[in-house]
């Protein structure tokens, strides 16, 4: 077979393989350009938005093996990876900008969901997206303190400007309110404050906002369900028994508001001992996935107990304990798992596609 007609076949093999994000062949996105191919040797360059770079290793090796299958004749190809630009469109009425919404909940609290909620939204900024984090956990906004932020947000351009975490915009009633104050919070007052989060907030051009949900009722989840299309909820929990029944409770609230479950996290899930590098099943393991399996919602994983995650998120240093990377990676695992987990709705259900620009 001669270059001319591998680079051919390439091309044409190209109608075959959708971009993650819209679920389009990417011979009609023009994603994959600066092709060369000589002695049966192809190179190309393969250009991700940045939501699809948070899987770009995954993304890049499914190609080449697809390009390999379908081209018999080629006899390497090299893929390198550029950015593409493909801005969010506004969401809802509200104008919101941002290719997914995700609530991170759980049917009860101290399972850990806000910390999933932050750790989830720092490592998908790791990972090359723009995210954002709304923290309407009302009852208690841990996520100020547990990202050592402060002071109060300005307004600017009619708009308030969110408290950043490095670059990361965060907005939390805990900027707004003493702590002990939350709980007279009620109704009308907590979805006016939901909505005004969400309208008039500075949120930029995001990725991903990931809002980390109250414990418990689903007067926040229709709220927002109202207000914006959300792509969906992740459920964290802990393996033993008594707290997947709780979840069972928070999933079934999703599934009433009709608000996609997106998968489960199992947190707490082991205890390595440091010293020994033994493994204790402190509260049991793999009932999170079990849970899943009866749902039909993907696993997104398991993040063990780290006492650094404890001690630093304590002392507002989250971010910090991110950066070892013995302790993210079970988030970064789980941070796959979901855009993953987002990217088969779009590929299989055309109202996921709402909150993608119209392409022609
Ligand atoms: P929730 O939002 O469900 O009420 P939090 O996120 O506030 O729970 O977590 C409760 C406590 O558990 C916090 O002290 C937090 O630092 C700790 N924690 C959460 N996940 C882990 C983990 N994987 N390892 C160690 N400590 C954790």
């Amino acid at each position: 077979m001669t270059d001319l007609e591998i680079h051919q076949q390439l091309q044409k093999a190209l109608d075959g393989f959708k971009d993650p994000e819209t679920g389009r062949p990417l011979s009609k996105t023009g994603q994959v350009t600066d092709w060369v191919v000589a002695d049966g040797h192809g190179k190309c360059t393969l250009r991700l938005t940045s939501m699809i770079r948070t899987i770009e290793t995954e993304v890049v090796q499914r190609l080449e093996s697809y390009l390999h299958s379908q081209v018999p004749g080629l006899k390497s190809i090299e893929i390198r990876v550029d950015d593409f630009d493909r801005p969010a469109q506004p969401l809802g009425t509200i104008g919101l900008t941002a290719k997914a919404v995700i609530a991170v909940a759980a049917g009860k609290g101290g399972v850990g969901k806000s910390t999933l909620a932050a750790a989830i939204a720092l490592t998908l900024e790791k990972l090359g997206a723009k995210v954002g984090l709304m923290d309407a956990d009302i009852y208690g906004p841990s996520v100020p303190h547990m990202l050592g932020l402060e002071g109060r947000p300005q307004i600017a351009d009619s708009k308030i400007q969110p408290i950043r975490s490095g670059t990361m915009p965060v907005m939390s009633m805990g900027f707004l309110i003493e702590r002990d104050q939350a709980v007279a919070w009620r109704g009308p007052m907590l979805n006016g404050s939901i909505t005004q989060f969400l309208r008039d907030t500075a949120w930029g051009d995001l990725d991903f906002l990931i809002i980390d949900m109250p414990p418990g009722t689903g007067d926040v989840a229709i709220t927002l369900s109202q207000l914006i299309p959300l792509t969906g909820a992740v459920i964290v929990c802990t393996p033993q028994e008594v707290a997947l029944l709780d979840a069972g409770k928070a999933i079934s609230m999703f599934e009433k508001t009709k608000i996609p479950i997106l998968g489960i996290v199992e947190n707490m899930s082991g205890f390595t001992d440091p010293e020994t590098g033994k493994t204790f099943d402190i509260f049991g393991r793999g009932g999170a996935r079990q849970k899943a399996d009866q749902i039909a919602a993907p696993f997104l994983g398991e993040i063990p107990i780290q006492m650094v995650v404890r001690s630093q998120a304590d002392e507002g240093k989250l971010a910090q304990a991110l950066k070892d990377p013995t302790i993210s990676k079970p988030f970064e695992d789980v941070c796959r798992a979901l855009v993953r987990a987002i990217t088969a709705r779009i590929a299989t259900d055309p109202l996921a596609k709402i909150s993608l620009p119209v392409l022609g």
